[in-house]
């Protein structure tokens, strides 16, 4: 029998990656795909959908049903779009599904997801951001396998087969500094959108590249990784590692550390997640160490990158303050993308919200509900949207 497959996002970054691996390996002769799903990008929506011969393809956009089920004609491809239909599309039984739609607009169909897959492979770490103790539940219930898709989760989750989540004393998350990296705060104020998409190691989606930039990527995946490894926020480290050679580390209470190293490629850690329990050769280059002369390490400065000191509140403030920390960094990103507020003024921004809202999100769980999520996500972009530089 063919694994059945959906995946969440699947014209993106993650996406494309997911979509070339099940191609290279074996395609619809192989995967039973159900469901593949995008926003705009209609026609390579409609593509991936005849290249797998899915049974659904879904825009998120409702105004786009009508090009889609055009671009499908003839295909016996079935087309739907909006909120809807991506929750309903969600809730399709599959024994692998991939969360990779960027945002909280992932949140949905990533619980639906966590109900019914057999493996859910998660890139949407907003999930965990904004509701990890009602998406660990949903695991919990259904009995399916979280297996983490974000690089060093992906990581730290494969050293821990060398031993046990209790037996952790710390976790190392690596962070590549982004292009930012020796930036004077004076040269950030004034950085440009195209300064901020160029990541020096890795290639993805726009939202997430500024997000290394700012290093609020790495400020979520320290709250993922609490949410994933059940981790306080004092045994997880920040190192800054500009060759993205190790993608984290897992030090033991006999102070033995566990790495994972490869070459910068999305492909390793979607691959993992695909084949798992299994392994299986993958498009990524072999690590070289005859021309791989050097490894640095460094401190992160948390003067020059807010965002990693906000992640330590948003654990002390506890709650919902994932949710709304991730809110107001969503719109603060659509700000700076917008060129309606500086590259500094993001970090401003969202730990204004942040305080705003603290004594609220800290008496609110994900496990009240999503719609209560959802509420405290909405006040928090409302806040962020009419946060006024000084
Ligand atoms: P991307 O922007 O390249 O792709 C996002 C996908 O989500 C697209 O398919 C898009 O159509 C869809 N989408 C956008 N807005 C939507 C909405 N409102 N409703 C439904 N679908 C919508 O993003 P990406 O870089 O592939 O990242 C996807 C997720 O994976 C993010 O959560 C990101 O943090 C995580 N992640 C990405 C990388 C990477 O290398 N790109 C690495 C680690 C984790
Ligand atoms: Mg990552």
């Amino acid at each position: 029998m063919r694994r059945t497959i959906s995946i969440f996002g699947s014209t993106g970054s993650i996406g494309c990656n997911t979509v070339d691996l099940l191609l290279r390996q074996g395609g619809a002769e192989v995967y039973d795909v159900k469901v593949v799903t995008g926003s705009q990008n209609i026609k390579l929506l409609a593509e991936q959908a005849v290249s797998l011969k899915a049974d659904l393809a879904v825009s998120a956009d409702e105004s786009l049903l009508t090009a889609l089920t055009e671009a499908l004609a003839g295909t016996g491809i079935a087309a739907t779009a909006g909120a809807a239909a991506l929750r309903d599309a969600a809730m399709i039984n599959v024994d692998w599904g991939m969360s990779a739609i960027v945002g909280s607009a992932g949140l949905t169909p990533t619980l639906e997801l966590a109900k019914q897959a057999g493996v859910l492979a998660l890139a949407n770490k907003e999930s965990l951001v904004c509701a990890g103790e009602l998406l660990k539940a949903a695991c919990a219930k259904s009995g399916c396998k979280l297996v983490p898709v974000d690089s060093e989760h992906c990581a730290i989750f494969q050293a821990l087969a060398g031993g046990k989540n209790g037996d952790i004393s710390r976790i190392i998350l690596t962070a590549s500094g982004g292009p930012f990296l020796d930036w004077t705060l004076e040269e950030m104020a004034d950085a440009t959108l195209e300064q901020a998409v160029a990541h020096p190691n890795w290639d993805m989606g726009q939202r997430i590249s500024i997000d290394s930039a700012t290093m609020f990527n790495k400020a979520l995946e320290v709250i993922e990784a609490h949410q994933l490894f059940d981790v306080s926020s004092d045994q997880i480290e920040i190192v800054v590692h500009p060759q993205s050679i190790i993608h984290s580390m897992i030090e033991y209470n006999d102070f033995s550390l566990i790495a994972q190293l490869a070459t910068p490629d999305m492909r390793g850690a979607i691959g993992f997640a695909l084949n798992w329990p299994e392994r299986r050769p993958l498009p990524v280059k072999q690590l070289d160490f005859s021309t791989m002369s050097r490894l640095d390490f460094a401190t992160p400065d948390e003067t020059r990158f807010p965002a990693l000191r906000l992640a330590r509140r948003v654990l002390e403030i506890g709650g919902l303050a994932g949710a709304v920390f991730n809110a107001a960094k969503e719109s603060a990103l659509d700000r700076f993308i917008a060129g309606n507020i500086g590259f500094l003024d993001m970090a401003r921004l969202v730990e204004t919200v942040l305080e705003d809202l603290h004594v609220k999100a800290s008496q609110m769980s994900s496990l009240d509900g999503l719609e209560t999520v959802m509420s405290i996500d909405k006040e928090a972009r409302t806040l962020g949207q009419n946060w006024m530089p000084a």
